[in-house]
């Protein structure tokens, strides 16, 4: 039994040297340009020709100034031109089940049903982690979960029978692609103090490298509060005043 942390990867940029990933920055805030642009442009000649990658300064500026004016309004379906595949490590099952009822978006999870698990890898709540014993008496409980586990297995229990002795904190692993209007109901949602906070850290993780690609988009992004200026949950934090 090991215990293991989440771990974010943005899948479009792993493989990619530092200039790809800014060709691959401009190309995208360009399909968002010309999807907003397209809404109030007469031109048909060259239309899409304006900007070539790599953009100098001023260009990118200029894009990025006007995709700032247009997220200023309700005009939102230009954002779902660009998408972003996302692979998270070592996420909680009850955290992915969680994140699997986001349905504008693609999900593949590792199967319980195809994968055994020679090495059971858990997850632990903070809450958990920061107590000793009951930290201590957690990773006992896991143990025996795994221990139960390999025995069932070795009697020739099926994976999919054998799986539902392991706990929530079994260690799963996701790609999900989603596209950037889904990515901010997704921050909405998720970066708000009444999510767990186990999905709540990786939201914020994939913010920060959201905000460092495309600023323009996601500056003003975070939990709902954040552009409604008050709180529409009915159990409210401190953060914004309370208002139903
Ligand atoms: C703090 C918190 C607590 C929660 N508690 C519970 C709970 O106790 N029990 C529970 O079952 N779930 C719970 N959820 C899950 C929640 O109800 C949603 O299923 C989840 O957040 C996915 O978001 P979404 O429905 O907006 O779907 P997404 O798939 O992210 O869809 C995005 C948007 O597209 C539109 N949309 C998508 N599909 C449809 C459709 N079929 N019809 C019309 N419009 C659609 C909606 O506007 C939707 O907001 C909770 C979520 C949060 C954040």
């Amino acid at each position: 039994m090991e215990i293991v942390t989440p771990k974010v990867e943005l899948v479009d940029i792993v493989s990619l040297e530092p200039e790809d990933i800014n060709m691959l920055i401009d190309i995208n805030i360009l399909k968002l340009y010309y999807g907003y642009r397209r809404c109030y442009s007469g031109d048909t000649e060259n239309f899409t020709k304006k900007f070539h990658s790599p953009m100098t300064a001023d260009e990118r500026r200029e894009v990025e100034d006007f995709i700032r004016k247009m997220r200023k309004s309700p005009h939102e379906s230009p954002l779902e031109h660009v998408t972003m595949t996302w692979h998270v490590y070592n996420m909680d099952r009850s955290i992915s089940h969680q994140w699997v009822r986001h349905r504008i978006a693609a999900h593949s999870q590792a199967s319980q049903r195809y994968v055994k698990y020679d090495n059971l890898e858990v997850t632990v709540p903070d809450s958990i982690r920061n107590n000793k014993n009951l930290f201590e008496a957690y990773k006992d409980y896991m143990n025996n979960a795994e221990n139960m586990y390999r025995g069932l297995i070795e009697l020739g229990v099926p994976a999919e029978d054998a799986r539902s002795i392991l706990p929530n904190a079994t260690a799963t692993h996701i790609v999900t692609t989603m596209n950037l209007r889904e990515m901010i109901h997704f921050f909405n949602e998720r970066c708000c103090y009444r999510a767990q906070k186990g999905i709540r850290d990786i939201a914020y993780e994939m913010l920060d490298i959201c905000n460092q690609m495309y600023p323009c988009v996601f500056e003003n992004v975070g939990p709902k509060c954040k552009a409604l200026h008050y709180c529409p949950e009915l159990k409210p934090c401190e953060e914004k005043p309370f208002k139903h």
